[in-house]
C-alpha cells in the first residue's frame, strides 16, 4: 500500500541523511554538500517538497521549512515507502584505474549489492582506495537507483586477508579469465548457488597462477566464465551482477 504512494513522489529530489532514525514531524539540519547543491544546484525553495531517507526506515516525504544562505532545514511529513534491503551480495574487487573503479563502486550500488569489499590481488598496481569517497559515490547511486538502503563500502585489504575464515555458507561467484570455468548462467542455474554469496573480480593483470591455485581449494569458490572474450574488470562486474540478480537475487521480485 506505502510503495503504491512513490508514484505520486517519483519526480521529488531524493536525499540520503545519515540520521538513525528518521520519524513524522522531527527536524533535521542537512549537510553542507546537501545544502549547497539544493540552494545553489537544484535552485529549491523553503515549502519545496522532497523525499529522504536514511538506509534504516523507508523513505519519507518531507519539506524544506528553512532554506538560508547558511543552513537548510527539513521537516519530515509521512512515511512513502517501506524499507527495503539489498540481496546478500558482496563485491570483492580489485581497485583498478580511478574513474573506472569509482564507475565499479556507482554500477555494484545501482545493480543492488548489499557490500562492496576492495581487495588487493597480486597483480593489483593500486594498493589505496578511499573509502569515505568511494562510500560518497555509493550514496549517491542510492539516492539516484531508489533504493532505501545504500551499499556499504569497506577499507580496501589484501584478498588473503578478507578470505582467511571466510564463512562456509557464502559461495564465491570467482570470475576467471581464460579458464575452462563453465558459464556463470549454468552454473547459477543448476540451484547449488544461492544468497548469500560473493562475487569476485580481478585486477587489469587478472589473477596470478598461485592465486588461482589456492583460490580453486577454498570450498567456497565457484568458479564461472563470462564468455570467451576479456572483458574489462568494470564491465565484468556488471555482467556478473547483471546474471546474479537475474537468476538468484532480487529482480525475478520486481514489477
Ligand atoms: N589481463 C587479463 C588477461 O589478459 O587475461 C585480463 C584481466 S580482466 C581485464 C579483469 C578481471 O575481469 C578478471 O580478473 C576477471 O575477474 C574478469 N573477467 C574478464 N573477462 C572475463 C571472462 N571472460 N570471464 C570471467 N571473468 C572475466
Amino acid at each position: 500500500m506505502l510503495d503504491g504512494m512513490m508514484a505520486a513522489y517519483k519526480n521529488l529530489l531524493r536525499i540520503y541523511m545519515g540520521v538513525p532514525d528518521l520519524s513524522a514531524g522531527q527536524e533535521y539540519t542537512l549537510t553542507d554538500g546537501q545544502h549547497h547543491y539544493l540552494k545553489n544546484v537544484m535552485r529549491a525553495e523553503t515549502g519545496a517538497s522532497l523525499r529522504v531517507f536514511n538506509g534504516r526506515n523507508g523513505e519519507w516525504l518531507a519539506e524544506i521549512k528553512e532554506l538560508s544562505k547558511k543552513k537548510v532545514i527539513v521537516s519530515l511529513i509521512q512515511k512513502i515507502a517501506e524499507q527495503k534491503n539489498a540481496p546478500d551480495i558482496v563485491v570483492l574487487a580489485s581497485p583498478v584505474k580511478k574513474e573506472n573503479f569509482d564507475i565499479m563502486v556507482e554500477k555494484s550500488c545501482e545493480l543492488g549489492a548489499a557490500v562492496f569489499q576492495p581487495v588487493i590481488c597480486d597483480h593489483t598496481i593500486v594498493h589505496r582506495a578511499n573509502q569515505e569517497r568511494l562510500q560518497a559515490i555509493a550514496v549517491e547511486a542510492a539516492e539516484q537507483s531508489e533504493r532505501t538502503d545504500v551499499m556499504q563500502v569497506a577499507e580496501i585489504a589484501p584478498l588473503k586477508d578478507i578470505l582467511a575464515g571466510w564463512d562456509n555458507k557464502r559461495r564465491i561467484v570467482f570470475c576467471q579469465e581464460r579458464a575452462a570455468a563453465p558459464a556463470i548462467a549454468s552454473v547459477l542455474a543448476g540451484g547449488g548457488v544461492n544468497l548469500p554469496l560473493a562475487v569476485l573480480i580481478g585486477p587489469e593483470g587478472g589473477f596470478s597462477a598461485a592465486e588461482m591455485e589456492w583460490l580453486t581449494q577454498m570450498p567456497q569458490i565457484v568458479p564461472v566464465s563470462l564468455g570467451g572474450r576479456i572483458l574489462r574488470a568494470e564491465t565484468a562486474l556488471i555482467a556478473a551482477l547483471s546474471c546474479i540478480q537475474s537468476m538468484v537475487g532480487d529482480w525475478p521480485d520486481a514489477g
